[in-house]
């Protein structure tokens, strides 16, 4: 347990609605282990009230906070400092008060990119496609490139969509080998894909017998090939059950999960961040 008393230093997340963030859940368990004065919180906070709420951090000597929908582009005005991926994602999840300012950055990279970085491979020669073209992608697409593949192909459902999409990324080092792509290409882009990422909710619970991949393109996934679905609950889901019947190797968004937030511990605390705890007790939480 979280012991607080008269010198607690705050931790936050904020959004609209947040109340089924499982953020104070992970990060308490952390900082319990950690045996640090921190507490962590969920505070809902409108659109309207977000520049006077984060002035208000301030008075109160808020260490930090997370950011989720709708505040994860609307912050950035707000900010003193934003990092390069946080600006090449167009979103903040992350913000620390540096004495000054606000510093932001996104952390769903660093999570995302976690059990990638954790296979040691060489990624030089690997086509990575990303299915949907949404917030997700915006991550996943960044860290494709932080990972050095040799290209990205995003697919979206509206070519108007994934044409502001590409645009969106002209000139950062993080786009340089993106690709946009409709539904319809996919067949094609399957059997030369090494890694294969799910960002739409298409398997999510309830309709987990749902997958974004048809069963005629997903015969074509090559075995051994990745298959990344962010979708955490159910866990697997459809499309992991698929790729692994293919011989590809999957991975859930559960991880992705834990890290996004173990990485935000680190910047706000500096310290060792024990993970495990926090993989164990979202894990417990969701049943799986
Ligand atoms: P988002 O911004 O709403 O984007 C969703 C994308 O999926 C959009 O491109 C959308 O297409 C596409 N899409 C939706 N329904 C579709 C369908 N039936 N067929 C094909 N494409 C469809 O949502 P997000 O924030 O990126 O989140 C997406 C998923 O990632 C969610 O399941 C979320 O839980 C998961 N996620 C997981 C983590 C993690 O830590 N594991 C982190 C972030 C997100 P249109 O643009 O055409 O509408």
């Amino acid at each position: 347990m979280v012991k607080i008393t008269g010198t607690t230093q705050i931790l936050a997340v904020i959004g609209d609605p947040v109340k089924h963030s499982f953020s104070p859940l992970m990060h308490n368990a952390a900082i319990a282990q950690m045996a640090l004065d921190y507490v962590y919180v969920a505070l809902p906070i409108t659109a309207t009230d977000l520049a006077d709420a984060v002035r208000g951090f301030e008075t109160i000597g808020l260490v930090g906070f997370n950011i989720t929908i709708p505040h994860k582009q609307a912050i950035l005005p707000l900010l003193s400092e934003v990092s390069d991926v946080a600006q090449a994602v167009g979103a903040v999840n992350t913000v620390r008060w540096t004495g000054s300012g606000w510093a932001g950055t996104n952390t769903d990279v660093e999570g995302f990119l976690s059990p990638l970085v954790a296979m040691e491979k060489d990624w030089s020669q690997t086509s990575a496609v990303v299915l949907g073209n949404g917030g997700a992608a915006r991550a996943v697409v960044a860290g494709c490139a932080q990972l050095g593949c040799a290209e990205v192909h995003v697919v979206g459902r509206s070519a108007e969509k994934l044409a502001a999409f590409e645009q969106s990324w002209a000139g950062s080092a993080f786009g340089q080998n993106l690709q946009v792509h409709t539904w319809d290409a996919l067949g094609e882009l399957m059997p030369g894909a090494g890694l294969v990422v799910n960002t739409t909710p298409v398997g999510m619970s309830p309709k987990v017998e749902a997958s974004p991949v048809s069963q005629e393109v997903m015969t074509k996934m090559q075995a051994g090939a990745i298959a990344y679905d962010l979708i955490y609950v159910p866990n697997p889901t459809r499309f992991l059950r698929e790729a692994q019947a293919q011989g590809a190797i999957v991975l859930d968004g559960l991880e992705m999960l834990v890290q996004q937030g173990a990485a935000a511990l680190r910047i706000w605390t500096g310290g060792e961040v024990p993970v495990d705890v926090m993989r164990k007790t979202l894990k417990g939480h969701l049943g799986l």
